[in-house]
């Protein structure tokens, strides 16, 4: 037998790439909107592991899933189809402007996808001239060397070496400058439509609509990574059902799986049919067990009790943030749709948002940051409206706390 590992945090600084630099508890255990670390201490979570866990920790749709799933069949490779597939991509098609899906495992994965498939089409459609990618300042994307560049902070893709080319950014929610740079050489315009990780920042409903013209006016596809935004967050499946621009592509991540992982890309045949066989695959992509998860998830998640119930506790949410601001004054306001929320801090402090963020797990509460100056809320789609009102009063003494040390 081999001996025990004594699993503490200081040990992960021992065997880890320093990539990351975790909170100081390690978590055991969730159930529902609740987490408790090696200690027994139990937190809140608004965190949802990144708007990720749509329904929350250990919900039994998806622990049926998976174990069922799981004693069937795990893996075949895509030499194979399997059931799971297909039924996960027929629901995705039906529910969505989408008629072909390529499945992956994560957010970063599937926008690779979305901008092969764009240089693919445009080159066998349009030739080699049509090249240009359109992305926005502080947009995200995911991590691999394709991804990050396109993605908008230099922070993130530089320090590499030489970047894919042909990559180029403008200010979001202005149209103008987005205009002044397209023309008939733009290939695709990747975006949030919502920015998530740049700090909650809705695209205005008059520029995403001129987007999507002038995607139409050069012949260039526009693509949404709705990674963050999408599987009911805003309150519908996907944010682009919400603002009347469909996109030619979309990526979803993240909630997709609510825990387990998987990413797909939608698209319409005529644009698919440019991913021939051999041009592109993944060999965990359309995996069984991811699958079964991910459709357990949608057949919850895609009702109007959980949509219509992401709406209702946006505004618990905004409500409460705001009590708390009447008293401490720390926030300008509330941004974001559904359970997608940014409180953005004032001038006195900005910068600080991973003081709160520690803070409230002091108090035994998660929430999230998005860059230094915001702090995020994506907790499950389903959270109890009463751990809605523990974690707020939790908050609540966070945000005291930081007060007063600011004095
Ligand atoms: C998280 C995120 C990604 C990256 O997803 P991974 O699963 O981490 O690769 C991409 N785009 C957006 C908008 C995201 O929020």
């Amino acid at each position: 037998m081999s001996e025990a590992i004594s699993v503490t945090r200081a040990l992960f600084d021992d065997v880890m790439v320093p990539n990351y630099n975790p909170a100081n508890f390690i978590p055991v255990k969730g159930e529902g909107s609740r987490v408790w670390d090696q200690e027994g201490r139990e937190y809140v979570d608004f965190a949802g592991g990144i708007a990720v866990n749509c329904l929350g920790h250990c919900h039994p749709a998806m622990v049926n899933a998976l174990t069922e799933q799981g004693q069937k069949l795990w893996h075949l490779s895509n030499v194979l189809t399997n059931e799971p597939a297909i039924r996960l991509a027929k629901k995705l098609t039906d529910a969505t402007f989408a008629e072909r899906v390529y499945f992956a495992n994560s957010g970063a994965e599937a926008n690779e996808a979305a901008l092969k498939l764009a240089r693919r089409w445009a080159l066998e459609v349009h030739g080699e001239e049509k090249q240009q990618i359109i992305a926005f300042q502080k947009g995200f994307h995911g991590r691999t060397f394709f991804t990050v560049t396109v993605g908008g902070q230099a922070a993130y893709s530089d320090g590499f070496g030489p970047k894919p080319g042909a990559v180029e950014h403008v200010e979001y929610n202005d149209l103008a400058s987005l205009e002044a740079i397209m023309s008939d050489k733009t290939c695709a315009v990747m975006m949030e439509p919502m920015q998530g990780e740049g700090g909650v920042i809705p695209g205005d409903e008059s520029f995403l609509k001129g987007v999507r013209e002038l995607c139409n006016k050069h012949n260039a596809l526009l693509i949404f990574d709705e990674v963050q935004t999408g599987f009911g967050r805003t309150g519908s499946l996907y944010a682009y059902q919400q603002c009347g621009v469909t996109p030619d592509i979309l990526t979803s991540a993240k909630a997709l799986g609510g825990g387990f992982p998987i990413g797909a890309m939608l698209t319409t045949a005529e644009i698919a049919a440019h991913l021939k066989p051999g041009t592109h695959g993944s060999t965990y992509g359309g995996n069984p067990l991811a699958c079964a998860v991910s459709e357990a998830v949608m057949d919850v998640v895609n009702t109007p009790e959980v949509l219509d119930g992401v709406k209702r506790r946006e505004q618990m949410f905004r409500d409460a943030v705001q009590a708390i601001n009447e008293k401490y004054d720390v926030f300008t306001e509330v941004r974001g749709q559904g359970l997608l929320l940014g409180a953005a801090l004032n001038d006195k402090f900005k910068g600080k948002a991973r003081e709160f963020l520690l803070a409230a797990a002091e108090h035994g509460l998660m929430v999230l940051i998005a860059g230094a100056d915001v702090v995020r809320f994506t907790p499950s789609l389903v959270i109890p409206e009463t751990d809605i009102a523990e974690g707020m009063q939790r908050f609540e003494k966070a945000v005291a706390q930081v007060v007063s040390s600011h004095g």
